[in-house]
């Protein structure tokens, strides 16, 4: 408790830090299964700062990713934390200089190494044990510990070596953290770790303070985005998730051209410019950051008022984490997500695309899965009717009491303008119209607009057909989005045809069909 605030400066513990790190300073293996921004990192760099308790000597850290390993280190320095940092690039001087003080009686506390450099040289493994021997090993800590599992996307070969730790250093206590695994990957972790009578520490995925709002696209979203960050979050920090490094500078030249302080940030820069973004950001003197999901990972802004994403995300993980960088000081954020139809489609596409490119290193069953993760983030999209965190957390295997979201999500706030449109008449007649045009290589444009009774041009006339005309009553806008919305339930497919100039024919896919409404306000 003195070290958290005298080190820390923090005033108390959040869930679960303080249990996890009694276990580990106990001796106990532990997991720590904790959302992101829920506080891994006190789990083991309080016990590391600690004396007393079972363990003493060096706290050894491997993580999968350097820049957020030096952050790390260098936030501890700054509190006066003895801490070394050791990859591949460490300069011969200073690695001799760590190696001196491994040995000598002045140790480090913590000891920050990169998966590689453990797995691939002798002497840090000969060193390591020689400090061993000397009982000079407080615990090892593995953090982002997914990376071990091959059940994960993940999967990090240099984590391998992980395996042989508990062999190799018999009796040091392990303490594996990771805000991303489901049972499997769970046993997978403990079972290549082989931690024993291990202490699991997981709780509620919920980010309470977290605002879930999801909202359809429409066109480039400059305005609507000045304009809810005028009204709902002046000169506050947010970061704007795009696809392309293309678009990120397109999107953040539109919202300085309308007063907003904006900078994009991704991953063909210089590092120089990119290190220099993200500290005008960091101290508030750029207000919103216009990037790809290459930016976030182990950045360490509290109060990040809103994340946006403009462009659908192609994993429900991702969407999960990029979100949860909003509100890591736990006052109330917004997560706004812009969907459309047409996004989905791309995403398939692309994923279809590098599939055809690399057929060696991407399955057949490798793209299914990845359609099936857009879809299931498509669906969530487009639901419009159930709670968004009972969806979200769903995707954790957690049950959720809608009654609970506190109007903290879109769904639950406009639930009582609610009014449900059954449009499965509608549905049923448009399957059957792109049943009976099927072989007439067309695009999904065109069935729609056969659906809403007009012929399309040279084609046709299709005036004939039985369900022409079926959708004459709705709008553009509908026809579009019951389409979309039977599109990403599987029950039509488009496919590219190489003959119908580079657009895409649709076709029925599967017999069945269950039914389907539209809720609109
Ligand atoms: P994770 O690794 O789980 O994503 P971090 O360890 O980076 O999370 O912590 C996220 C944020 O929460 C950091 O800004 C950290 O300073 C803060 N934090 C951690 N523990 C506490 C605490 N007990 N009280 C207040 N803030 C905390
Ligand atoms: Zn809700």
């Amino acid at each position: 408790m003195r070290n958290l605030r005298s080190v820390f400066n923090l005033q108390s513990f959040r869930c679960n830090q303080l249990e996890a790190i009694t276990a580990t300073l106990e001796g106990r293996d532990v997991f720590v299964l904790m959302p992101t921004g829920g506080g891994k990192s006190l789990c083991y760099q309080l016990p590391a700062v600690c004396k007393g308790g079972k363990t003493k000597g060096v706290t050894v850290v491997v993580s999968p990713l350097l820049a957020l390993m030096k952050d790390q280190v260098d936030a501890l320095k700054n509190r006066g934390v003895d801490v070394c940092l050791w990859n591949s690039d460490t300069p011969q001087e200073e690695s001799t200089q760590i190696q001196n003080r491994l040995v000598s009686n002045n140790r480090p506390m913590l000891l920050y190494v990169t998966p590689e450099k453990l797995k691939s040289s002798e002497s840090t493994r000969r060193l390591l044990r020689r400090v061993y021997g000397e009982q000079g090993l407080a615990r090892f800590v593995i953090d982002e510990a997914h990376c071990i599992s091959t059940w994960g996307k993940d999967f990090r070969e240099a984590y391998r070596c992980l395996d042989t730790l508990r062999d190799d250093y018999p009796g040091i206590p392990i303490i594996a953290l990771t805000a991303t695994a489901n049972q499997n990957m769970v046993d997978d972790i403990i079972q290549r770790l082989k931690l024993k009578d291990c202490a699991f520490f997981t709780q509620s995925f919920n980010r309470p303070n977290l605002n879930y709002i999801v909202l359809p696209k429409k066109g480039k979203m400059i305005d609507e985005m000045v304009t809810y960050i005028n009204r709902e979050h002046p000169r506050q920090g947010g970061i704007v998730y795009c696809r392309s490094r293309a678009k990120c500078e397109d999107v953040a030249k539109g919202l300085r051209e309308k007063g907003i302080l904006a900078q994009h940030y991704h991953a063909g820069m210089a590092s120089q410019d990119k290190e220099e973004t993200q500290r005008m950001w960091q101290q508030d003197s750029c207000h919103v950051i216009v990037a790809t999901v290459a930016f976030g990972m182990g950045i360490d802004k509290p109060d990040v008022r809103f994340v946006i994403h403009h462009d659908l995300p192609t994993t429900f993980d991702g969407y999960y984490q990029q979100t949860g960088r909003a509100g890591r000081d736990g006052n109330p954020s917004d997560c706004v997500l812009y969907y459309s139809y047409a996004d989905f489609g791309q995403n398939v596409k692309l994923f279809e695309k590098s599939q055809q490119e690399k057929p060696y290193e991407i399955s057949r069953e490798t793209l299914r899965n990845q359609v099936e993760e857009a879809r299931l983030i498509m669906q969530y999209a487009s639901n419009e009717v159930t709670c968004r965190r009972v969806l979200v957390l769903q995707f954790f295997g957690e049950k959720f009491d809608p009654a609970l979201c506190k109007r903290m999500c879109n769904n639950c706030a406009s639930h009582e303008l609610l009014v449900e449109e059954n449009l499965t008449n509608e549905a049923r007649a448009a399957v059957e119209l792109v049943r009976t045009l099927a072989d007439q290589n067309l695009t999904t444009d065109h069935c729609r607009t056969i659906f809403r009774g007009r012929e399309i041009g040279k084609k046709g006339p299709f005036g004939h057909y039985p369900f022409f005309g079926a959708g004459k009553g709705m709008s553009v806008d509908l026809v579009e989005q019951m389409f979309g919305k039977l599109l990403v339930d599987d029950v039509f497919e488009e496919k590219s045809l190489k003959n119908v100039s580079g657009w895409h024919a649709m076709y029925l896919k599967v017999d069945s069909f269950l039914g389907y409404s539209k809720s609109s306000y």
